[in-house]
């Protein structure tokens, strides 16, 4: 796949267009004149004109009319997004991969719209993806109550001139950029049996040693005391 690259220009101009028949993201490097009417808003979906006829550098997309209210941090956040929703599994701060079946963006819980719900078989992990504003602490506060885990994607201080195909390696393989609200004296089901797994392999491990050391070294003073007896 080709690069892309965001550019941290003014907010009306943007690098990334949303190619109407792929609908993928595309930066405006990868447009020529001839497929220049095929671009549209990653954000509002409406027509973008390709500013092409400039230097190489100031190659940018433009909306039409003043009607869309996208940022560089609303493309970067929609492009994270389906990021995720482009794939099925993702890594979590402690090393471990969630994999998930279903994602739903935006969707309302309590009060809320976590950015993207991941659902697996048998959990549901939302995801948080912060470019501008940090998450509040009243979200936060509810996700540890309701026991719900959360994942979050923290881009603040990301570089925004970057590569796209980075920006997928960063979000999905990741740890980094991540860290986890877990709900309520309750952890991912997933690491949390990886790491019931290891824990008890560790404490078997232990037993099996401690015993065998405890076959090897305890008989021989006995014998010894027995023999001394006689
Ligand atoms: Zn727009």
């Amino acid at each position: 796949m080709a690069l892309f690259y965001y550019n941290y220009i003014m907010s009306a101009h943007f690098v990334l267009g949303r190619h109407k028949f792929t609908n993928g993201p595309i930066h405006i490097k990868s447009v020529n004149p001839e497929n220049k009417h095929d671009f549209i808003c990653l954000d509002c979906g409406k027509q973008l004109t390709c500013v092409l006829n400039v230097s190489a550098d100031t190659k940018h997309f433009k909306h039409r009319t003043l009607t869309c209210n996208a940022t560089s941090e609303t493309l970067l956040h929609i492009t994270v997004k389906e990021i995720i929703a482009q794939n099925s599994k993702i890594k979590l701060p402690d090393g471990l991969e969630f994999e998930y079946v279903e994602v739903l963006l935006e969707k309302k819980w309590d009060k809320y719209k976590p950015d993207i719900t991941l659902k697996s078989n048998d959990k549901t992990l939302f995801v948080e993806v912060i470019v501008s504003n940090p998450i509040s602490w009243d979200k936060e506060l509810t996700f540890s109550k309701k026991m719900q885990d959360c994942l979050i994607i923290d881009l603040s201080y990301y570089l925004r001139d970057f590569d796209v195909e980075q920006l997928k390696l960063d979000v999905l393989e990741g740890k980094d950029l991540k860290r986890m609200i877990y709900g309520f004296k309750k952890g991912i089901s997933h690491s949390k049996n990886a790491n019931d797994k290891t824990d008890l392999l560790k404490l078997l491990g232990f037993g099996i040693g401690g015993y065998l050391l405890y076959k090897y070294f305890q008989p021989t003073p006995i014998r010894k005391r027995k023999y001394r007896r006689r």
